[in-house]
């Protein structure tokens, strides 16, 4: 295999050839890493050999807690150009003129397994991107489908406890995952997506991303927008068939990280084209969903693709855990021109993600150097564990005081957001205008996906559903047929025979569509 980047391979070799002296962790040079310390060749060890301990003690506290979701990650570094002008949108400096690159960092991951788990499950795919713009970081933490399972994020922990292990058992269970999906139907959009080969991508190169939450733009005259991002394969859409992919999870269960790393390595460096669909705050009053519910898309018949830029990822970092494991994304870090909208499901991230990350990496995370901001930190937090930046040194620590010069900007003031009702009221996700969980599925399977895809998704949903047991059985998979049976009389149809059920019985009556809906 020739290496493209052999300058980079050839510095790397020659630091670690020019010779060095041995140390302890503080430093201390000493002259023996194997041998510990000991009274006599068949005596005890000595307490005094610290080295000893000082390694013992390391390991012991190598693993810090794996991510509760999205645990098996890649990443890579790489950069982002604009290609087109947007700035009639937004006034983001990283979009402001044609040709900018800004250096960003990608983490692909699959989501329900543990951090050893299989490259290749069927399990959606994260895609989280943190730009170091000079308005400070910017992460963008989507997924490679457009959509997601539920739109509360209330329901997000009993969610994501389906999709883990069951708590007697440990193994997973189809039977957990089917129930909560027949028991919440506006899941059946990302169910299809989960169930098509897209379920099961070749590798984190050949997929695209979404940003899949609504944000919205705002430009120099305080104008909103809301809008959407799209990442667009270039390398092309490939996909394991369901064989394969089972396959490939015993050959390679890290089939996906080899290929993003050689690829790099190779200086195969892999793009995606960044498109965006527009909507104005006038049209979102009328559109026929709520352009803020995550299991819809905006049909790009009604909102196009506009072409904004292009990612390339051309670095592999030099270090895993440094930069992969300890990188850590949260949807609140947007910068100025592009902001959040009403999504629930984006409002419930805002606040769980920084949470998450000061449980797994403590409240100093945005220092650790794949998450430092490259740019100027300006501000009163201090202390703290792993305080590393010099904590401020002398310079005051409260606000306002009457030494230094550091000041709000007003230029950075986003308009005003009118709201649409001022009564508080628990959301109800079945509500009339927020129900139709159906159409989008059944124009997914009659007019996105090609007979042989829909050959692949029925087969995969069958192979899928036949794991469901216990008590309960008939029940969540009746449940479940007749949510298909809503998006596509014909899906159910073949659903239904292929899991040797009667379809006449598994119909939907009008009885158990008010039931199901209601449930
Ligand atoms: P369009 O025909 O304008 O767009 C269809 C979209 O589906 C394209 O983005 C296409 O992009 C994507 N697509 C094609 N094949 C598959 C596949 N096997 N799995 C997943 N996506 C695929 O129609 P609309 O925008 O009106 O959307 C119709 C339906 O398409 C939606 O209800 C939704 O289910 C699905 N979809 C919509 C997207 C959107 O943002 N509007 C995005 C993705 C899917 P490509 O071939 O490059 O993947």
């Amino acid at each position: 295999m020739i290496l493209k980047n052999t300058p980079h391979l050839c510095k790397v070799l020659k630091h670690m050839s020019e010779e060095k002296k041995l140390t302890s962790a503080s430093g201390i040079p000493y002259f023996n890493n194997e041998d510990s310390l000991s009274a006599g060749p068949r005596g005890p060890l000595l307490l005094q050999d610290f080295i000893l301990h000082e390694k013992m003690a390391q390991f012991n506290r190598e693993r810090i807690p794996e991510r509760v979701v999205h645990a098996k990650g890649s990443g890579a570094f790489g950069t982002f150009t604009v290609t087109h002008d947007l700035t009639k949108y937004t006034r983001a400096k990283v979009f402001n003129h044609v040709g900018k690159k800004t250096r960003m960092f990608i983490r692909f991951s699959t989501v329900g397994g543990e951090k050893g788990s299989a490259d290749t499950e069927r399990d959606p795919r994260g895609f989280a991107i943190k730009f170091y713009t000079e308005d400070g970081n910017w992460d963008l933490v989507g997924n490679n489908t457009p959509i997601f399972f539920i739109k509360d994020p209330k329901k997000f922990g009993d969610f994501i406890h389906t999709q883990k292990r069951d708590p007697y058992t440990n193994c997973k269970s189809p039977t957990m995952m089917w129930d909560f999906w027949s028991l919440n139907p506006e899941s059946l959009h990302q169910v299809m997506f989960l169930m098509s080969d897209r379920g099961t991508p070749y590798s984190y190169r050949h997929m695209h991303g979404f940003g899949s939450h609504t944000f919205s733009f705002i430009n120099a005259n305080n104008e909103r927008h809301w809008m959407k991002f799209h990442f667009k394969t270039l390398q092309g859409i490939k996909n394991f068939s369901n064989e394969e992919a089972v396959k490939m999870k015993g050959e390679d269960a890290d089939h996906a990280q080899r290929d993003l790393v050689t690829a790099i390595d190779n200086g195969e460096y892999p793009k995606w084209a960044v498109k965006v669909q527009i909507m104005s705050e006038e049209q979102a009053r009328t559109y026929r969903w709520n352009p803020f519910d995550l299991t819809k898309t905006w049909s790009q018949k009604d909102f196009p693709l506009i072409p904004l830029g292009e990612i390339e990822l051309n670095e592999n970092p030099h270090n895993f855990f440094a930069d992969v494991e300890q990188s850590a994304f949260a949807p609140a870090h947007v910068v100025d021109g592009i902001s959040y909208s009403p999504d629930k499901m984006l409002q419930g991230r805002i606040l769980s993600y920084p949470d998450a990350h000061r449980y797994r990496l403590g409240g100093n995370y945005e220092q650790i150097p794949v998450n430092r901001c490259p740019f100027a930190v300006n501000n009163y937090q201090r202390d703290g564990q792993m305080r590393v930046d010099g904590n401020g040194g002398r310079s005051p620590n409260y606000f306002p005081n009457s030494f230094d010069s550091i000041r709000h900007d007003e230029s950075y003031k986003q308009p005003a957001w009118a709201l649409d009702s001022n009564i508080a009221d628990w959301y109800d996700r079945n509500a009339e205008g927020e129900n139709d969980h159906y159409t989008q599925p059944g124009i997914f399977y009659r007019e996105v996906l090609s007979q042989t895809d829909k050959k692949n998704l029925v087969n995969n949903i069958i192979g899928a559903m036949k794991g469901i047991d216990g008590p309960k059985k008939s029940e969540i998979i009746n449940r479940q047929l007749c949510h298909f049976f809503r998006a596509d009389i014909g899906l159910g149809m073949a659903i239904a025979s292929g899991l040797g059920i009667n379809p006449e019985e598994a119909m939907p009556t009008r009885h158990s569509a008010e039931h199901s809906v209601s449930s």
